[in-house]
């Protein structure tokens, strides 16, 4: 299994609009950072996780042709509002595109974008989307794909853990049962939005506390704002620990 990283930044994308703050202006491309997303291939199944605003250029990175799913971790705007880049991809494929997230997810959806499911003039086009509620386990053809709820603050959103691999971004708190569904990962990718305590995001010594608990090999931390320069706080940071990049590609074992 092969995950790429088509986004680690934050909501505002690092640079930052109008910041010119070090890292902000940095010359090193791990600190270029589009809003947080992640594409999972294995065998010929894609899954895309998350449509954020930064889609369209992810997708032309990644010489994205088709996926076999979308799956959204929860309905806030860095995460979704790119949603509307899937009708390339219909086109491409000739067909519709099933949408995973839970209950509340995908009735936001529904509203937010409200013009793909209702009657409209021909021509333009819109996405070709089913809505599909994510259950504890379920099967991207054949592909098996767990959903773990945590929390981001008081929301509740979902993770997704894929064979020995897990994304949690956006996550203040995991709940003991979904600490449950976090052991034995080869791979974790999670939240750390910057170095101090944050109310909806897992700060540095949170995020550090959480691979402590769960022990998986490695870990990748994501959804990096401007206050993590890559080179400079990457050398504070355990062996088993990295902050991920855009492009960064991970092989995952069986
Ligand atoms: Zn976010
Ligand atoms: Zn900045």
């Amino acid at each position: 299994m092969r995950i790429t990283f088509l986004g680690s930044g934050t909501s505002h994308g690092v640079p930052m609009i109008g910041c010119s703050c070090a890292v902000c202006c940095s010359d090193d491309p791990r600190d270029k950072r589009l809003r947080p997303s992640i594409l999972v291939e294995e065998g010929d199944r894609t899954i895309l996780v998350d449509t954020t605003p930064d889609l369209r250029t992810q997708a032309l990175r990644a010489h994205l042709c088709r996926l076999d799913a979308v799956l959204i971790t929860h309905t806030h705007a860095d995460h979704i509002f790119g949603l509307d880049e899937l009708r390339r991809l219909n086109h491409l494929m000739g067909a519709e595109i099933p949408v995973y997230g839970d209950a509340g997810a995908l009735k936001d959806i529904r509203r937010i974008f409200e013009y793909i499911f209702v009657p409209t003039q021909m021509g333009g086009g819109k996405p070709r989307i089913r809505l599909i509620e994510a259950t504890e386990r379920f099967l991207v053809q054949d592909l098996p794909v767990q959903a773990i709820p945590v929390l981001h603050g008081a929301l509740p959103i979902l993770g997704y853990r894929f064979g020995n691999a897990a994304y949690v971004t956006d996550v203040s708190c995991i709940p003991p049962t979904s600490l449950q569904r976090l052991q034995g990962l080869d791979v974790l990718i999670l939240d750390s939005v910057h170095p101090a305590p944050h109310p909806t995001h897992l700060g540095l010594q949170e995020a550090l506390a959480v691979v402590d608990a769960l022990q998986p090999r490695r870990t990748f931390l994501t959804h990096l704002s401007h206050l993590y320069s890559h080179a400079t706080e990457e050398t504070i940071l355990p062996a088993h620990v990295r902050f991920a990049y855009d492009g960064l590609i991970l092989e995952i074992a069986d």
